[in-house]
C-alpha cells in the first residue's frame, strides 16, 4: 500500500489498478471526493457487487457507505477527475468532471476492469460554476435505467449505490443530494479525445489512442492502421448501440459528445426516457427544446458524433491531412449501411424472422408506421405481438394491422423454423417490462419521501424484463392516460 493513501480499516473487496492515472498529467487532476454530512446508504446492488467480487457485507454497513459517499477512499484508489471536452447541442465547450470522481480501476477475480466512479463527489477543478453535487431524484433514476438497460442486454454503465447525503442541493428548490457509484468500463468519451485534440499536442493525443486500442480494442494493435480501425471499431459499437436503444424504445436524451463512450456502452442517463405510443419525434428533456436528441435522430446523431471524433484522429491517421481527411470520410460514410444491418437483425429477431429476405426492413418499417398512425404503445404492442391468439386490443383489430398481419403470416411460412421457434425468438427480443416513465416517476417520488419500498419493487420488476411474471404484470402496462408532456431534467 502507497504511504499517500488514507487507511481505511478493511479493503472492501476493491482491487484497484489504476492505469488511466498513468496519462499525461493534464488529462486528470488528482484530488479527493469532499466529504459529506451524514452518509445512508438507499440502494446497494448486491448482485453486481458479488459480481465485481466486492465484500458485499462489509459494504453494506455504515462503513461502506461512508467509502460510497466519499468521506473515506478505500486502499489503493487514486481518486481523480478527468478532463475532457464535448459539443453539447452542437458548440464546442471545455468540461470535465465537475461532480464526479473516479476513485480508480478495481480489476474483478476475473481480470475484467472497471471504473469506480462516485457522481455528485464535491466540486473540483473542472466544476465551473457548478456546486459539484447530484440530486437524490437523478441519481436513482440513473440507478434504474442503468439496471434496466443491463437487464435488457444492452451495453451500459452500471449502478453500485446511491447514497444519500444528508445534505441538500439547490437546483430551482432545495433538494436532497445524493452520490451514486457508477461502474463503466472506462470514462473515455469521444470528449476525451477532443480535449486532447484541442490541446494541440500530438504525442498525447497518440498516447491517448493507444492507451483506448489497449484498454478495449486489444485486437485492433496487429492490424495496418490501428488509429483507422480504431474508428470503425467505435462506429461499429455506437451503431450497434443505437440500434439497440431504438429497439427497446430508449431516448438517451442528451447525446452530446462527453456523453459518448468509446466502448460502446450506454452512459450519463440524465433526461433519458423508454417511450410509450410510438412517435420518432419524441422528446422527453426539458432542455432539448429543439428536438435535436429526439428518438429518431438518434442515429444521425450518433453519426455527428463519430465526425467530431474523426476529426480528432486526423492527425493521427495520415502526415497529409487530405489523406487522413479521405480515409476518415470513407469509414464515417459507412455508417448508414452499418447502422442499418445492426437496426434490421434487431428488428427480425422482434418480429420472429429467422434468416433474411429482402421486405424484413420494409416489413419492420410498414408496422411501426401503423403504430406511430395509431398512437399504439410500443412496447407492449410488440410483446402482445408474440401471443397466440393475439389479443384483441383495438390496433390488432384494425384494418390496416390486418393487412400486415397476412404479409407477416406470409413471411413466416418462408423459415423453417416453427412458429413455436419464432415466437421464442420474439419473446427475447420484446421487453414485457421496461422502466416505464409513470413507475420510475412514482419510485422517485416516494423514495424522496422516505419510502424505498416502491422503488425496491420496480427494480425487481426489470430484472427479468423478458419474462411474463404475473407478479409484475402491473408493471408491463401502460400508463393509464398516455402523457406526452413528460419531462426530465438534466438532474445538474
Ligand atoms: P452531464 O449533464 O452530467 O453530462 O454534465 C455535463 C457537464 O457539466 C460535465 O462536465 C459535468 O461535470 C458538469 N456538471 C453537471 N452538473 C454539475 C454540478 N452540479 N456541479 C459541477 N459540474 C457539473
Ligand atoms: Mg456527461
Amino acid at each position: 500500500m502507497s504511504a499517500t493513501t488514507s487507511p481505511t480499516p478493511a479493503g472492501l473487496g476493491f482491487n484497484f489498478d489504476n492505469t488511466y492515472a498513468s496519462l499525461p498529467g493534464h488529462f486528470f487532476e488528482r484530488i479527493h471526493p469532499v466529504p459529506v454530512a451524514a452518509p445512508r446508504l438507499l440502494v446497494l446492488n448486491h448482485a453486481l457487487s458479488d459480481a465485481l467480487g466486492l465484500d458485499t457485507a462489509a459494504l453494506d454497513s455504515a462503513e461502506g457507505a461512508a467509502v460510497l459517499a466519499g468521506n473515506r477512499v478505500p486502499a489503493g484508489a487514486q481518486p481523480i477527475a478527468q478532463a475532457y471536452a464535448g459539443h453539447q447541442f452542437g458548440h464546442f465547450t471545455m468540461l470535465g468532471d465537475g461532480r464526479a470522481i473516479l476513485l480508480g480501476e478495481h480489476v474483478t477475480p476475473g481480470g475484467e476492469r472497471f471504473d469506480i466512479q462516485l457522481k455528485g463527489s464535491g466540486r473540483t477543478r473542472f466544476s465551473r460554476r457548478g456546486d459539484g453535487r447530484a440530486a437524490l431524484g437523478p441519481m436513482l433514476r440513473e440507478y434504474i435505467v442503468s439496471e434496466a438497460m443491463h437487464a435488457l442486454g444492452i451495453p451500459t454503465t452500471r449502478s453500485l449505490a446511491v447514497v444519500a447525503t444528508g445534505e441538500h442541493v439547490f437546483r430551482e428548490t432545495r433538494l436532497p443530494g445524493a452520490i451514486l457509484t457508477r461502474v463503466a468500463a472506462s470514462h473515455i468519451r469521444v470528449g476525451t479525445f477532443e480535449y486532447a485534440a484541442s490541446q494541440g499536442n500530438r504525442e498525447d493525443l497518440r498516447t491517448l489512442a493507444q492507451y483506448t486500442i489497449d484498454r478495449h480494442f486489444p485486437e485492433l494493435r496487429e492490424t495496418e492502421n490501428p488509429i483507422l480501425a480504431l474508428l470503425a471499431s467505435v462506429l461499429a459499437r455506437q451503431a450497434s448501440l443505437v440500434a439497440r436503444w431504438l429497439h427497446v424504445g430508449f431516448i438517451h436524451g442528451v447525446m452530446n459528445t462527453d456523453n459518448m463512450s468509446l466502448c460502446g456502452e450506454s452512459i450519463d442517463f440524465g433526461p433519458c426516457a423508454f417511450m410509450d405510443a410510438y412517435d420518432p419525434a419524441t422528446v422527453f428533456s426539458s432542455i432539448d427544446t429543439g428536438g435535436r436528441y429526439a428518438y429518431g435522430n438518434q442515429p444521425s446523431i450518433a453519426q455527428w458524433n463519430l465526425t467530431r471524433f474523426a476529426e480528432t484522429l486526423l492527425p493521427l491517421l495520415h502526415d497529409s491531412e487530405d489523406q487522413a481527411v479521405e480515409m476518415a470520410t470513407a469509414v464515417l460514410e459507412t455508417f448508414p449501411a452499418v447502422f442499418r444491418d445492426f437496426w434490421v437483425a434487431g428488428m427480425r429477431a422482434k418480429l420472429g424472422l429467422f434468416g433474411d429476405e429482402d421486405g424484413d426492413a420494409d416489413l419492420a418499417q410498414a408496422l411501426l408506421a401503423l403504430m406511430r398512425e395509431e398512437g399504439a404503445d410500443y412496447t407492449r404492442t410488440l410483446r402482445d405481438l408474440c401471443r397466440d391468439p393475439l389479443p384483441d386490443t383495438p390496433f390488432f383489430l384494425g384494418e390496416g394491422f390486418k393487412v400486415w398481419h397476412d404479409r407477416w403470416q406470409a413471411r413466416l411460412k418462408l423459415q423453417r423454423e416453427p412458429l413455436h421457434e419464432a415466437r421464442r425468438l420474439m419473446r427475447a427480443h420484446n421487453p414485457a417490462v421496461i422502466p416505464r416513465n409513470h413507475r420510475v416517476e412514482e419510485a422517485l417520488e416516494a423514495a424522496g419521501k422516505g419510502d424505498a419500498s416502491v422503488l425496491t419493487r420496480l427494480l425487481r420488476a426489470l430484472e427479468k424484463p423478458y419474462e411474463d411474471i404475473p407478479a409484475h404484470a402491473a408493471y408491463a402496462e401502460p400508463p393509464a392516460r398516455p402523457n406526452t408532456e413528460y419531462r426530465t431534467f438534466c438532474g445538474t
